[in-house]
């Protein structure tokens, strides 16, 4: 079901509460990286051009009594204000009267930044009464923070469970994540290539195997592969397995016979570190003394083959220690190969992924990267995100 969009309320001289992602990484009290505070700009910049009150909130981090100091909203209402081009006041509080005061006090155009939510013990815990405090100083709802919707806390779910009258519509950014993924996921164009990698199996069983029941094939490198490799009685060395995920690997393989693609050969080294000897074997050769590290070139060829036909590709979980460079060629190859795929939709979820195309630097030759990890992975796994299933429905057409 389709769900309503800021473009679908009226916001003009509105209060209009908006769940942002502004969790972004700090250093020096500084943000050291602003992507998702760009992303979160066409929304901001439209409802200020309708003249709402914008009244933003996000949690930074996981701040706990002890440690404030370093999570509260600060830098982030900085760089916000610099980015927009205009004063962002933000309050030393959630909620409360001096928030009250704040947003009685607003005009249209203005924009106060709340403190961090995770400083209220109510917000993981989806307190109806934060969520009632959170839900006074609003007209319309608006949640833009997909990276979040995947958990029911105050600030994505409650605001609008303990005021069911009140609109509550996506964000642009909310909107696109919805679209693209809700493609990938509903109606995915064939050849459907999935592409699974990243540290571990146990992480991702359930979209493993729904992707592997949906796509037309299923492409697995990373960490994961090795104990698919071990449930094969492989000699897998020192590698990251989960022996606890040995049999579940064994099933998927039997269910998903003739899906499953897993790499032919790997790059190993004598130990996890960026300047360990790499050397590239087959994964049927693996020294017992050493450890898979990322997909051979074989592989990358491969896995190539069965990519370039494809209509539609979602890949998570890089295919190798991308962070050391000697460790990196099998994920950027694959970046690669979908970047020159012609005609193709490409959809990109999970932090680390979209961190190794942002390095290789292709991120704007994919058609969506998702800015949620966790949330992307849920939703790609058919359930339905607490943040967005609280969203109204857009009225059919
Ligand atoms: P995402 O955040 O995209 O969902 P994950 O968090 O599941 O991805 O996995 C990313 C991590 O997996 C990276 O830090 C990477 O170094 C690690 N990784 C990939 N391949 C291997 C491997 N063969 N051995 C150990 N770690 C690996
Ligand atoms: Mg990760």
């Amino acid at each position: 079901m389709r769900k309503k969009t800021i473009r679908d309320v009226d916001v003009n001289g509105k209060r209009v509460l908006v769940r942002v992602d502004f969790n972004v990484p700090l250093e020096d009290g500084q943000v050291a990286d602003d992507m998702r505070i760009r992303a979160a700009l066409p929304t901001i910049q439209y409802l200020l051009d309708h003249h709402a009150k914008v009244i933003l909130m996000s949690h930074l981090g996981r701040p706990k009594p002890e440690n404030r100091g370093q999570f509260r909203m600060d830098p982030v209402a900085r760089r916000l204000a610099e980015l927009l081009g205009r004063p962002v006041k933000k309050l030393d509080a959630v909620v409360g009267p001096e928030v009250e005061a704040a947003v009685a006090a607003m005009q249209p155009g203005d924009v106060i930044l709340l403190e961090n939510t995770r400083f209220e013990p109510g917000e993981k815990k989806n307190d109806p009464e934060l969520a009632r405090q959170l839900a006074a100083l609003a007209d319309v709802y608006v949640n833009d923070a997909f990276g979040s919707a995947h958990r029911a806390h105050a600030s994505t779910a409650g605001v609008k469970q303990v005021r069911p009258d009140l609109p509550a519509v996506a964000g642009f950014l909310m909107e696109r994540e919805l679209e693209f993924l809700g493609k990938v996921r509903e109606h995915p164009e064939r050849p459907y290539v999935v592409i699974l990698g990243g540290a571990k199996i146990s992480d991702k069983i359930g979209v493993l195997e729904r992707l592997a029941q949906r796509a037309d094939a299923v492409l697995i490198g990373g960490g994961m592969a090795n104990t698919f490799f071990e449930a094969l009685g492989y000699e897998t060395g020192t590698s990251l397995v989960e022996e606890e995920a040995v049999g579940t690997a064994r099933g998927l393989l039997q269910r998903y016979d003739g899906k499953l693609h897993l790499p032919v050969d790997a790059v190993v080294a004598d130990r996890f570190a960026p300047d360990a000897d790499a050397q590239v074997v087959d994964v049927q050769a693996v020294p017992a003394d050493k450890m898979i590290l990322d997909i051979g070139p074989q592989t990358i060829e491969h896995f190539g083959d069965i990519l370039r036909p494809a209509k539609t590709v979602f890949w998570n979980g890089p295919m190798g220690v991308f962070e050391f460079e000697r460790f990196a060629k099998g994920t950027f190859a694959i970046a690669e190969l979908l970047a020159r795929l012609d005609g193709a939709t490409t959809v990109v979820g999970g932090g680390d992924s979209a961190a190794a195309v942002r390095k290789a630097g292709l991120s704007d030759k994919m058609t969506h990267v998702s800015t949620g990890g966790g949330a992307s992975l849920e939703f790609m796994e058919g359930k339905e995100l607490p943040g967005v299933a609280v969203l109204d429905d857009a009225d059919e057409a």
